[in-house]
């Protein structure tokens, strides 16, 4: 009987003799985390889903060496990761978009079409248009399959290439579709505020997505946060604040691109309201980091796009952390800027092209993101009563998550206690 089906029932699960790094500091990690505390010889236990013991293996309570067991024979063992940041569910990649800014093209100024061709969010508004549900949820599963292998047990997705009622009302249901069918903790997030605003233009549209859009998937039950993409070429932060307070008054968490493309206000407002994240960040100014690091806010730093782009400024990542902000990182997996679904890979990218140290890559992948969603009490570290998510590498050094380019060190990944993922050349013992 394969081991995804002797296990996969009941969500009870013991992990034994790894070494276990519980990324529990009492909550988001302000700045840099000291020390990494460690069990050397450790074990983990997942009763019905939930953490029920971490903590030395010889300490394991009699009852609980009796669960279905996996020997980590002193392989390290995580928090399964928190990707904060993606763009799931699109329906095509735009590699050919990329090769057009390798040749020199700009993404603001592919946003605006080229020689009549659609390109940018516009195109993916188009893709998804034109896409049988079927296809869309296909095309989807395989991403969320891959950020699986890499390790992400949560995962944030994010409406916005709709454009208009109707198709961001269908991403909503198709997110809930793929909350249902994945091993995931899906968070769903209406990124109402995107690219090209229907007619009769931007102003009306973020009036209607307060007064009807939003209303409307809350009361179907569709909606954990909202976001908005502020930019020259996409929203005005007044645009999106009816939005961001209306959402605060629901309830939502609540988020904002900002300063990927140019220096803007709308990081420093984002912190003095106290929204959830504000994420992208490579143009920040000192204003920003004085804000952030004065708030709960967490800033979400996006490798992959600030690589794919080409983009010539880094966010202040070191200044961030000097000050005491909240720092995570995402993929945020999207067809136009940065298809990455692996977050090990994006927090590689972060030690190297924002200068963070492993230990503020792994803190920004596992507790601060789960802050960036605001799910803090629930996923994001190995701590009793948490969602029973962790992550088994390869081998016994947590450094190898930021370290193996191009294939995820990750060998079993379990989620919510349930074995959801095991690499196919091996993985910890089970017994
Ligand atoms: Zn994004």
């Amino acid at each position: 009987m394969p081991a995804e089906e002797r296990y996969g029932a009941s969500g009870d699960l013991v992990v034994r003799h790894a070494r276990v790094l519980p990324m529990a500091f009492g909550g988001a990690v302000r700045g840099s985390p000291p020390t990494l505390p460690e069990v050397p010889d450790g074990a983990v236990a997942v009763v019905a889903g939930r953490i029920a013991y971490v903590g030395a293996d010889t300490d394991l309570p009699a009852p609980l060496r009796a669960l279905p067991t996996l020997d980590a024979a002193g392989r390290a063992v995580l928090p399964g990761l928190v990707d904060c940041h993606t763009h799931v569910p699109f329906a095509a990649w735009r590699a050919d978009e990329h090769a057009e800014r390798l040749a020199g093209a700009t993404y603001a100024a592919q946003q605006g079409g080229e020689g009549g061709r659609p390109r940018g969010i516009a195109r993916s508004a188009a893709q998804l248009a034109a896409a049988a549900d079927a296809d869309v949820l296909a095309f989807s599963h395989h991403r969320l399959g891959e950020c699986l292998a890499a390790g992400t047990t949560t995962v944030e997705l994010k409406s916005g290439y709709g454009l208009q009622a109707a198709q961001e009302m269908r991403l909503l249901a198709l997110m809930q579709r793929l909350a249902a069918e994945v091993p995931q903790r899906v968070v769903r997030t209406g990124l109402f505020l995107h690219g090209p605003p229907p007619p009769p233009g931007r102003e009306a549209w973020a009036q209607r997505v307060v007064s009807e859009l939003m209303p409307r998937a809350l009361a179907q039950g569709l909606l954990d946060g909202v976001d908005a993409f502020v930019e020259a070429i996409a929203y005005r932060l007044e645009d999106a604040v009816p939005l961001i307070e209306a959402a605060q008054r629901a309830g939502l968490a609540t988020h904002l691109h900002a300063a990927q493309l140019e220096p803007s206000a709308a990081a420093a407002w984002a912190a003095s309201r106290g929204l959830t994240s504000v994420d992208h960040l490579d143009h920040l100014d000192p204003d920003g980091v004085r804000a952030l690091a004065a708030s709960p806010t967490v800033a979400v730093l996006l490798p992959g796009a600030t690589f794919l782009t080409g983009g010539a400024t880094r966010p202040p990542a070191r200044a961030l952390l000097a000050a005491g902000a909240c720092v995570a990182v995402a993929t945020d997996l999207n067809p136009g800027t940065s298809p990455l679904t692996s977050l090990p890979e994006a927090a590689a990218l972060a030690c190297r092209l924002f200068e963070l140290t492993m230990e503020e890559a792994l803190a920004a992948v596992t507790v601060n993101a789960a802050a960036a969603l605001g799910l803090g009490h629930e996923v994001g570290s190995l701590e009793v009563g948490k969602r029973g998510d962790l992550v088994v590498l390869e081998g016994d050094e947590p450094a190898l998550l930021v370290y193996r380019l191009g294939h995820p060190a990750v060998e079993t990944v379990v989620a919510a206690g349930r074995i959801a993922y095991r690499r196919s050349d091996g993985g910890a013992k089970a017994s």
